[in-house]
C-alpha cells in the first residue's frame, strides 16, 4: 500500500493531509490480542485535527496497552479520485491499514451536512453501508457527538451510537470487547453492549409512524435492551483522562494551537442553543488541574498558542487566576492565550487586554439578535448597553477590529428585529467615532456576521417552523442594502444548506434513504461552496417520496411524539417546553450557575446534584 500511495501523493493538493508520522502520532506494535480502532471525522485532515473531542479519545485509547487507535478523515476529491482509479480503500494514517480491517471506526457528528461523507468514507473503505448488511467479518461502526442526539436520520447505518460523552462509554466498550473478541458474535457483542449506559444499537430498535408521517411508536423490538438510552456524563473532570500531548501537524490547520479545555456544560440557557442543553450539566475543573494540563501541552507541543476552549470561556470561575498564571509563566515566552467569543461585559475587555499583551487580535462579540425582544425571547440576557459600554472600552484600549455575531429566522422575529442587526452595526460604528483615546486605533472594521437559525432536537425551539429559504434571503438582501458602510462588511450563510441542516436536525429514519440517494448522485462535503449542490439533493427527496418541507415547515404540537424522544439527556421536556412558553412570553429564566432552574438534572442520575455557585465565588 504505501509504495501505491507514495506514486500518488506528488499528484494531490496538500500531500501531508496523507501522510501521517506526526509529531506526537501514536506508533505501537500490533499483536493478535490488540484492538483496533479507527478514529473517523468525516471531513478533511485540516477540520478533523482542529477537533478537541478527537485528539482527547485518541490519546485515551492509545493509553491502554490493549488498544491501538488511529485516524482517518475524509480524502479532498483529488485524492478521492485517484484512490478510486487505482482501487485503494480508505486507509489509516499511522499503518495504512484499510480502514475494513479494523475492529471498530468511529465517526464523531458535528455537523448534519457531513453524513454523506460518512457514507462516501464507508464506501470508500469497502465497508458495507447499510449496518444491515455487515457481516462477522465487518468493523462496527460507532457514532457519537453532538448529531447524534437525534441519532434517527443516520441510525440505519449505525452499528452502535454513542449518547453522551465517550470516554467512560469507550473504555466500557473496549473492556467488553475485549471479552468477545475471541469467540466474536457480532449480535451478542451488540446484545451485550446495548445493555452499557450510553450505547444505542438502532437495530434493537423499531420507528412506526402515523398517515401524517409523524412518529406513532418507537420500541425496543429486542428482549433485554433498555427502553430509553440514558446519555452518558463524566461526573468529575479533574479525575478525567485528558491527553498531556497532541498530535502536531506538519501543515497549517483550522486551530493550529494547544487547546484547554475549562469545563463541560454551560448554564446560561440560550433557548436556540442545542450544546447548551445536551452538554448540561455544568462542570468546572480545578485550578490546579489546568495549570498542570497547560503546562504539560505547552511543553509537548511547542505551539505559540494555547487557547481556552469552553461553551462560554468567560463563565469559568478561576478564569483570572488561570489567565494571571498563564500570561506571567508564558508571555516571556511569546506564548499567547486565545479566547473565543467574549460574553458581553467590561470584565471580558479587561481580560482580552490582559491576555493580549503577547499579539492583539480582533474581538468577537455574540449578541446573537438585534432588538433586546428578540434577545428576551432567546434568553440572551445582554442588552445593547452592555455591548456599546464594551465595545467602547474596547476601542479605548486600542483595538479596531469587531466582530459581531447574530443570528436570522429566529422565532417571532419581524423585520424589525432583523433592522435591529444593521442599526446595531452603525452604532458600534458611531462609537469608534466618539473614541478621543490616545491609544485609538486608526483602522476600524466591523463585521456583522449572521446566521440562519436551525431549530434543533432537545432545544425549547424544537418545536418551532424554521424561516423558508426564501424568508431567509429576504432578510439577508434587507442587511445587504442597510449596511453598506464600507467600513462595515457583512457576512451571511447559504440559506439552502441551513435548510436542508435542518430537515436533517430534527429528522427520522425516513431520511436513511434520502441520505444514501443524495451519496450515489455525488453529493459530498455537503457544507462547502464549492462542493454543495442543492439541485441534487432535491432529486433525491423527490425520488424517494419524502418531501423536505415536512420536517422545516410545521410548527410542532407540544403532544407530538419526537424520533429522539427515546433519549433521557437529563434535561426533561417539560422543562423544554415550559422554556418555549416563556420565550413566547418574552421572559427570561435566570443562570443556573447561580440559582438551579430545575431543568430536570438533578433527578437524573443517583449521586448527582449539580454544584450551586454563589456569586462571591466568581
Ligand atoms: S439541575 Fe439546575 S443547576 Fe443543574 S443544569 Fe439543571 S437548571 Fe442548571
Amino acid at each position: 500500500m504505501k509504495e501505491r500511495l507514495e506514486k500518488l501523493l506528488p499528484l494531490v493538493e496538500t500531500p501531508a493531509r496523507y501522510t501521517g508520522n506526526e509529531v506526537n502520532s501514536i506508533k505501537k506494535s500490533i499483536n493478535e490480542g490488540t484492538i483496533r480502532f479507527c478514529m473517523g471525522f468525516p471531513d478533511v485532515y485540516e477540520v478533523g485535527m482542529s477537533h478537541l473531542g478527537i485528539k482527547i479519545l485518541y490519546s485515551m485509547l492509545n493509553d491502554r496497552e490493549d488498544v491501538y487507535c488511529e485516524r482517518v478523515f475524509a480524502p479532498w476529491t483529488d485524492m478521492e479520485d485517484l484512490m478510486r482509479e487505482n482501487e485503494i480503500p480508505l486507509f489509516s494514517l499511522e499503518t495504512q491499514t484499510p480502514v475494513s480491517e479494523f475492529d471498530f471506526v468511529g465517526f464523531t457528528l458535528q455537523y448534519e451536512m457531513s453524513y454523506t461523507n460518512i457514507l462516501n468514507m464507508l464506501d470508500l473503505a469497502g465497508v458495507q453501508i447499510f449496518a444491515k448488511d455487515r457481516d462477522e467479518r465487518s468493523p462496527l461502526i460507532i457514532f457519537g457527538g453532538p448529531c447524534a442526539y437525534n441519532p434517527e436520520p443516520i441510525a440505519e447505518f449505525a452499528d452502535m451510537v454513542i449518547i453522551g460523552e465517550g470516554e467512560e462509554v469507550l473504555s466500557e466498550l473496549m473492556d467488553l470487547y475485549s471479552t468477545h473478541k475471541n469467540n466474536y458474535n457480532r449480535k451478542s457483542f451488540l446484545k451485550a453492549a446495548a445493555r452499557i449506559q450510553g450505547v444505542y444499537v438502532p437495530e434493537f430498535y423499531k420507528a412506526e409512524y402515523n398517515d401524517d408521517g409523524t412518529l406513532k411508536r418507537f420500541d425496543a423490538v429486542e428482549a433485554e435492551v433498555p427502553e430509553m438510552i440514558k446519555k452518558r456524563f463524566v461526573k468529575d473532570l479533574d479525575n478525567i483522562y485528558y491527553p498531556d500531548n497532541f498530535v502536531v501537524p506538519y501543515i497549517e490547520i483550522v486551530h493550529d494551537r494547544s487547546l484547554l479545555e475549562l469545563f463541560r456544560g454551560c448554564t446560561r440557557g440560550c433557548r436556540f442553543c442545542q450544546a447548551g442543553m445536551i452538554y448540561r450539566p455544568l462542570r468546572e475543573k480545578s485550578l490546579e488541574t489546568l495549570k498542570k494540563d497547560a503546562d504539560a501541552l505547552i511543553e509537548s507541543t511547542g505551539y505559540e498558542e494555547i487557547s481556552l476552549s469552553s461553551l462560554s470561556t468567560m463563565d469559568y470561575t478561576c478564569l483570572p487566576e488561570l489567565t494571571d498564571y498563564l500570561m506571567e509563566k508564558y508571555a516571556e515566552k511569546r506564548i499567547a492565550v486565545g479566547l473565543p467569543s467574549l460574553r458581553i461585559d467590561s470584565f471580558s475587555i479587561q481580560t482580552a487586554e490582559k491576555i493580549q499583551q503577547v499579539r492583539k487580535t480582533g474581538l468577537t462579540f455574540a449578541p446573537e439578535a438585534g432588538t433586546q425582544r428578540m434577545r428576551d425571547v432567546i434568553n440572551k440576557g445582554v442588552t445593547e448597553e452592555d455591548l456599546i459600554s464594551s465595545v467602547s472600552e474596547a476601542f479605548d484600549l486600542g483595538w479596531g477590529h469587531v466582530k459581531l455575531y447574530f443570528m436570522i429566522g429566529l422565532p417571532t422575529e419581524t423585520m424589525e428585529d432583523v433592522d435591529g442587526i444593521a442599526k446595531l452595526g452603525y452604532k458600534v460604528l458611531d462609537k469608534y467615532f466618539e473614541t478621543k483615546s490616545e491609544k485609538k486605533n486608526k483602522k476600524i472594521k466591523v463585521v456583522v456576521s449572521t446566521s440562519s437559525f436551525v431549530p434543533k432536537a432537545f432545544t425549547p425551539f424544537q418545536w418551532v417552523r424554521q424561516d423558508t429559504i426564501e424568508e431567509i434571503t429576504e432578510k439577508q438582501r434587507y442587511l445587504i442594502d442597510n449596511m453598506r458602510s464600507k467600513m462595515i462588511n457583512y457576512s451571511w450563510h447559504d440559506p439552502k444548506v441551513s435548510y436542508l441542516e435542518g430537515v436533517f436536525a430534527r429528522g427520522d429514519r425516513k431520511l436513511a434513504k434520502v441520505l444514501y440517494s443524495a451519496f450515489k448522485k455525488g453529493c459530498k462535503f455537503d457544507g462547502s461552496k464549492e462542493h454543495f449542490n442543492y439541485e441534487k439533493w432535491l432529486e433525491a427527496f423527490k425520488e424517494e417520496g419524502i418531501d423536505p418541507d415536512f420536517y422545516t415547515a410545521r410548527e410542532r404540537s407540544v403532544d407530538e411524539l419526537f424520533p429522539w424522544d427515546f433519549i433521557d439527556m437529563g434535561v426533561t421536556k417539560a422543562f423544554l417546553a415550559k422554556e418555549y412558553q416563556k420565550a413566547l412570553q418574552g421572559k427570561l429564566t435566570g443562570f443556573c450557575k447561580f440559582k438551579c432552574e430545575n431543568c430536570g438534572f438533578n433527578e437524573f442520575e443517583e449521586g448527582w446534584k449539580c454544584h450551586v455557585y454563589s456569586k462571591s465565588q466568581v
